[in-house]
């Protein structure tokens, strides 16, 4: 299929990972040719795998590539442990500048604790105490007497995500944005973000509602009755917590994908990690990098793309012959693949 503005297919860096990654890619890639795929992948390593091979869990080589897409759809790296690593995630992060965490959460497999669960919860990814601003100050003969960290939220930040998150919300014909905060304590760490979001809510208000929840009153309505939200926004640390929580309501991280946008770069991911454990079984479930997929095909544009994926998942996994083995049901990854092309090609 090709691009209808350019006619050409979209170059996009594939980052196979580590653990399962490599597993769940090939499940994309098979799945992605069925849909007659608009893009081309140009693979790179990251994670484990490239520090092994180059001595860089993130090699410039894979950078340069993502610096040329603008575009990645990342398998999960495993971060060593120990050794004073820094987060390949939040190096991604920081280089591109991908201020906006997106990650939807719908309920797909029937019969879970929630029914028909539609939610967005949009991250401001780069400020808050997340900006790695912490010291230990010593006391007599204990060095970490006092523990110390700060956050920071700027207005320019916050008005930023603020005004994605209302935009984001006009494009998918969503209803209503909860600005989710802790002014109440954090008076002006998430007071700003609080004031500047409001006033930007303002220029959407004839056509999106929107509140606001205190961060520990929302996540008990979350558990509620999750019905009552639509979009979400909030600042770092609450986005990243609410984010597991809304996962939670839907079957947890194997059903999880992500987008991280930024003005120049995007990057989709799965929630999950590489599930060291499983790796190499054929019991990983692909789904969250496939809706991660779709995340991206719904990015350029290509809702027919996301659409076809998103419906051969849904018919998919709706009977248990159709599930792996996380989700209660004892299909093996490429199985899984095998049923979702041949979703694909029957209703072609
Ligand atoms: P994890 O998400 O890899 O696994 C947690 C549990 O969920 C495991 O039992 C695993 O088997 C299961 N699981 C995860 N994904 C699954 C899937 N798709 N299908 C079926 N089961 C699945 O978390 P962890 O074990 O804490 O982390 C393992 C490694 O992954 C660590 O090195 C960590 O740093 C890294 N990590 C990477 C990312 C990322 O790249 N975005 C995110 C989280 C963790």
């Amino acid at each position: 299929m090709l691009n209808p503005g350019t006619q050409q297919k979209i170059p996009v860096t594939l980052i196979p990972g580590d653990g399962i990654g490599p597993e769940i890619v090939d499940v994309v890639e098979r799945v992605f040719d069925a849909l007659g795929n608009p893009f081309t992948w140009d693979k790179h390593q990251a994670g484990l795998n490239a520090f092994e091979k180059h001595g860089d869990l993130l090699p410039e080589k894979t950078l340069a590539s993502i610096r040329q897409t603008g575009l990645a759809l990342k398998g999960p790296l495993t971060t060593p442990i120990g050794g004073g690593f820094r987060s390949v995630n939040v190096r991604l992060r920081e280089t591109f500048q991908l201020y906006a965490n997106v990650r939807p959460a719908r309920t797909i497999v029937p019969g879970g604790r929630y029914e028909k669960i539609d939610l967005v919860m949009v991250r401001e990814n780069l400020e808050g105490l997340y900006v790695g601003h912490e010291h230990y100050v010593p006391i007599g003969d204990d060095a970490h007497a006092v523990a110390m960290a700060t956050g920071i939220n700027t207005r320019a930040g916050s008005r930023r995500i603020a005004k994605f998150a209302f935009d984001y919300a006009v494009r998918n014909n969503r209803k209503k944005v909860t600005i989710v905060h802790k002014a109440n304590v954090l008076k002006a760490l998430t007071g700003l973000f609080l004031e500047t979001s409001k006033q930007v809510g303002l220029n959407y208000a004839d056509q999106i509602e929107f509140n606001d929840r205190i961060v520990d009153a929302c996540a008990m309505q979350l558990v509620l009755n999750p019905w009552q939200f639509d979009v979400l926004v909030s600042t770092n640390l609450f986005g990243d917590i609410l984010s597991d929580q809304i996962a939670g309501l839907v079957g947890g991280l194997g059903m999880a994908p992500g987008a991280n946008i930024g003005e120049g770069a995007a990057i989709f991911e799965a929630v999950h990690g590489s599930a060291p454990d499983i790796a190499g079984q054929g019991l990983a479930n692909p789904t969250a990098l496939l809706l991660a997929a779709a995340l991206m095909a719904e990015h350029k544009g290509l809702h027919k793309v996301a659409l076809d994926l998103r419906d051969a998942i849904d018919a998919t996994v709706a009977t248990v012959d159709g599930r792996t083995a996380d989700i209660g049901g004892k299909v093996s990854t490429s199985k899984y693949g095998d049923l979702l092309i041949e979703r694909i090609r029957d209703k072609k």
